[in-house]
């Protein structure tokens, strides 16, 4: 009889990794704390607007390919690629940085600032190239011991050693002299959820990714078709998904994990488990052991949190593209102080995506649906959010002021979502957006790890473990788990 695998969270890391274990002949059921599949990964559909809730695009196509032959299933959505991949303001200034993909096009953006760009530029991502490669060893593998991990390292290549000491604002530096490049080259590592200040300068090879090895996508209709796809393919495979189930409690007997118990006191029993709710927290929370405690979970390095505000306005805004960041006029002051600061800037810097821009039915016609994102400090740093309202107020004064066109009249529907929300809704740690930061001390064997320490039968996949965040790290994530689960399977 096929084994029976129960999977606790359908966001993107619990719906591949049933699909890839459903594929391998297991019988697979997904327990989810909320009434719809995605997690963070989700859809607002409000006033005849849909919106991306998290993510907006996604770098690494080629991750979601290999999964879906991974599978034997034709890719379940459809993406195209972006080019611009975004534009980046500054505040007191008109200009518009379209980065291109195209070296020539986009040094063309550069000419007054950075003269040089283009050979600069070759340059950078030269070196940005060299990392990617050489560190895929450290991202796509499993690791059972530290010994193991440190086994792996070396065959990263002594060159890059200095890249682990320098953040990604100096690496950026040393090829680029004016502040507007650097700026906008180091926006990348904000993906990450931190800044580029503290961001290691390994993670330079995204610079890779998204400007010459593959670049930023779109999915055909907004990022839930994913879910939507995914979804489907479950259901061919039988795979249940029990929505409104959250997890609160366990049995165990002897070193396997016997049943998970849902907040209505329901046992759900399995011969295996994979948890996708976060893995650290899950740890701390529901098994209660002391190195995941709240406290240590405090100490923790996390990304930061997101205030999110989605707008549908009764008007188009042609001259603003799909994605755009708009910056201030201190980056290192404001990088200093956007995790930590109680305070919101009296202009925070933020991005704005137009979903309805490449995906009309989004929006009812003639009309916009706006997405912004603002990093925030988490609930440590800024525990109350009695001022939602005059933040949100002045993000939107700002967008309105620096794009020439007050939207202010025009909104028809408004939602926003605190680090609060987030936390509450998917069970984050202190309302982080993106879990776990990517800091050389929480990678590798050093991140929570996707097997469990006690439970022979317990897995974990998604964010906060191997090997981090961002949906082609979960992707790549669903498949190391699954080899867990095969090797136990073996055992
Ligand atoms: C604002 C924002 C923007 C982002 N933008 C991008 C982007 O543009 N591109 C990109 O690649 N990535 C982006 N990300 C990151 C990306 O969303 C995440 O890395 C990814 O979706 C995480 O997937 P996951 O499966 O690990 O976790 P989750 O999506 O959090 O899924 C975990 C699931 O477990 C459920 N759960 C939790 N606890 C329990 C419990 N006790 N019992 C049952 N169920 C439980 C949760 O409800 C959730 O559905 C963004 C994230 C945020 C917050």
């Amino acid at each position: 009889m096929a084994k029976k695998v129960l999977i606790a969270g359908a966001g993107l890391g619990g719906l591949a990794t049933g699909l890839r274990l459903a594929k391998k002949g297991y019988s697979v059921e997904i327990l989810e704390k909320n009434g719809k599949a995605g997690g963070r990964l989700n859809q607002l559909k409000k006033d005849g607007f849909t919106f991306d809730t998290g993510p907006s695009f996604f770098a690494m196509s080629y991750e979601f390919t290999d999964f879906a032959k991974d599978c034997n299933i034709t890719l379940p959505f459809k993406y195209y690629s972006l080019d611009p991949l975004y534009t980046v303001s500054f505040r007191n200034s008109d200009k518009v940085y379209h980065l291109f993909k195209d070296l020539h096009k986009l040094a063309a953006e550069f000419r007054e600032e950075e003269p040089g760009f283009e050979q600069a530029m070759r340059k950078y991502l030269d070196k940005c190239r060299r990392l990617y490669y050489d560190t895929n060893v450290v991202i796509k593998n499993n690791y059972d011991s530290l010994l193991h991990y440190a086994l792996t390292l070396p065959q990263v290549g002594p060159a890059h050693v200095g890249t682990l000491f320098r953040s990604f604002w100096s690496q950026v530096s040393r090829y680029f002299k004016s502040n507007e490049a650097r700026e906008i080259l180091s926006l990348v590592a904000f993906f990450l959820g931190r800044t580029p200040f503290d961001t290691p300068a390994t993670y330079t090879l995204l610079s890779y990714t998204e400007f010459m090895h593959d670049g930023y996508f779109n999915v055909e209709g907004g990022m839930y078709k994913i879910v939507e796809g995914i979804v489907n393919e479950l259901e061919k495979e039988n795979v249940k998904i029990s929505y409104n189930t959250e997890i609160v409690d366990f049995v165990a007997e002897g070193n396997k994990l016997k049943y998970l118990i849902d907040s209505e006191g329901k046992k759900w029993e399995a011969d295996i488990m994979v948890i996708n709710a976060d893995a650290a927290v899950f740890r701390g929370k529901i098994f209660r052991r002391p190195e995941f405690s709240e406290e240590k979970l405090d100490r923790m390095e996390w990304t930061m949190g997101s205030l999110t505000i989605y707008l549908g306005i009764d008007r188009k805004l042609p001259d603003i593209q799909h994605h755009n960041y708009y910056l201030g006029t201190d980056y290192r002051e404001y990088a200093g102080k956007v995790y930590s600061s109680a305070e919101i800037d009296e202009a925070p810097y933020y991005y704005v995506n137009v979903l309805s821009r490449s995906n009309p039915e989004c929006a009812p016609p003639g009309c916009e649906s706006l997405f912004f994102v603002c990093p925030v400090p988490d609930l440590r740093f800024k525990s109350s959010w009695h001022d939602r309202d005059q933040i949100v107020d002045r993000i939107i004064d700002d967008f309105s002021r620096r794009t020439g066109t007050d939207i202010r009249p025009h909104i028809v529907s408004r939602t926003v979502y605190t680090p609060e929300d987030w936390g509450d809704q998917f069970n984050l740690h202190r309302g982080s957006g993106l879990g776990l930061s990517h800091k050389m001390l929480q990678i590798g064997a050093l991140r929570p790890k996707n097997f469990d320490e006690h439970f022979k039968n317990v897995f974990y996949t998604g964010a906060s473990t191997i090997p981090g965040t961002g949906l082609p790290m979960v992707i790549i994530g669903s498949k190391l788990t699954t080899e867990r689960v095969l090797k136990y399977n073996d055992q």
